[in-house]
């Protein structure tokens, strides 16, 4: 797909026609200009050289149905990926890419190894929903929510990412409501307090993963950049503006950040803050580490609930077919 001429191509049209352009793309899912009857057809024709709407995808369904993954192939030849979760309760949710690759190196990520090859543009970041929009429509369903837990850090592309946002909230065009939109950040603080200024209130990640810096920093390096207590502070002060909930995302990983000391410390740092949840996540298989054992998770979770921390533990989609959290790489 490529919008990039469209304002040009339809210079001469009336703010209207551009107006329903617009549309036909982002609210109705079509998927070549001829569906839009309401241009002539040479204007159609036109716009099918000049702004192809077509997105080039590979996909893979899981076992269970339940979750989708597509690997677009962008206009420069890099690729993406992005997955849709079928929940049971009828929600569709897709996990969006900000980036191609990451330059934060988590040691725990698939994405985090391919290093940085560059950001998306907000088109590129849109069309991720749309693909799965179109794939819906089939279905008579749409997407109801988006997360942006994909490939890349989100608040290292902050302003292609708002401009998707602003979209996907749009009225006239997704209606994805802003409570139905999660951004999670690896904790870059600059991105914590501008989007803490933004009049949409979007949910708010943090990917902890664990909780004091000494191991915080051996297994995420943007530890050093941004200690905990800084990212712990600009979460404090996020929740001063907004008065919204924040998830802390912690992967749990065997004898790494599982023991019985670790979740006590990880309930200390949680407090009793009452808009603040844990996000309990099984590490997926990326080559190094090992997932915590069932009993370990299950003791972990003990101790949150003794301790009064409210905390929900992530449902693993998508792991054989390479699309659960983490395993998210395109240069394989
Ligand atoms: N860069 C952002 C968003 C993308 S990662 C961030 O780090 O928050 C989305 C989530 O998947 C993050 O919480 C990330 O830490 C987690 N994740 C990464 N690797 C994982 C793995 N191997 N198993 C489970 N979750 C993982
Ligand atoms: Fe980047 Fe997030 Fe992966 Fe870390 S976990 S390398 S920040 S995508």
């Amino acid at each position: 797909m490529d919008l990039t001429n469209l304002g040009k191509v339809l210079e001469t049209e009336s703010k209207f026609r551009i107006k329903q352009a617009r549309e036909a793309v982002y609210k109705n899912f079509i998927s070549d200009w001829s569906e839009a009857t309401f241009f002539s057809k040479d204007l159609r024709d036109k716009l099918n050289i000049e702004c192809p709407l077509e997105i080039k995808a590979d996909v893979l369904v899981s076992k269970k149905e339940d979750s989708v993954k597509a690997r677009i192939t962008l206009n420069d030849g890099l690729m993406i990926e992005s997955v849709l979760m079928r929940h049971s309760d009828g929600r569709n949710t897709v996990c969006v890419s900000s980036q191609v690759g990451c330059p934060l190196g988590c040691l725990f990520c698939a994405t985090g190894k391919m290093g940085l090859e560059r950001s998306l543009t907000t088109e590129e970041i849109i069309e991720q929903v749309l693909f799965f929009s179109r794939y819906l429509k089939k279905e008579n369903q749409t997407v109801t929510n988006v997360t942006f837990m994909g490939m890349g850090e989100p608040f290292l592309n902050y302003e292609n990412v708002w401009g998707a946002v602003k979209i996907f909230n749009d009225y006239k065009y997704f209606n994805i409501g802003v409570r139905s939109i999660s951004i999670s950040t690896a904790g870059i603080i600059e991105g914590i307090k501008r989007l803490s200024q933004e009049e949409l209130h979007v949910n708010l990640a943090i990917s902890l993963h664990a909780p004091n810096d000494n191991l915080r920093k051996s297994l995420m390096p943007i530890d050093k950049k941004y200690p905990l207590g800084e990212v712990l502070k600009a979460v404090a002060d996020y929740i001063e503006i907004t008065k919204r909930k924040v998830m802390f995302e912690y992967v749990l990983i065997k004898d790494v950040n599982d023991s019985d000391e670790n979740a006590k410390e990880l309930a200390k740092i949680m407090g009793n803050n009452k808009l603040y949840f844990v996000n309990l996540i099984l590490y997926n298989d990326t080559g190094i580490y090992k997932a915590s054992t069932t009993e370990r998770v299950e003791r972990f979770r003990e101790i949150l609930e003794k301790l009064k921390i409210r905390y929900t533990q992530r449902y693993r989609f998508g792991d054989d077919i390479q699309a659960a959290c983490g395993q998210f790489a395109t240069n394989k």
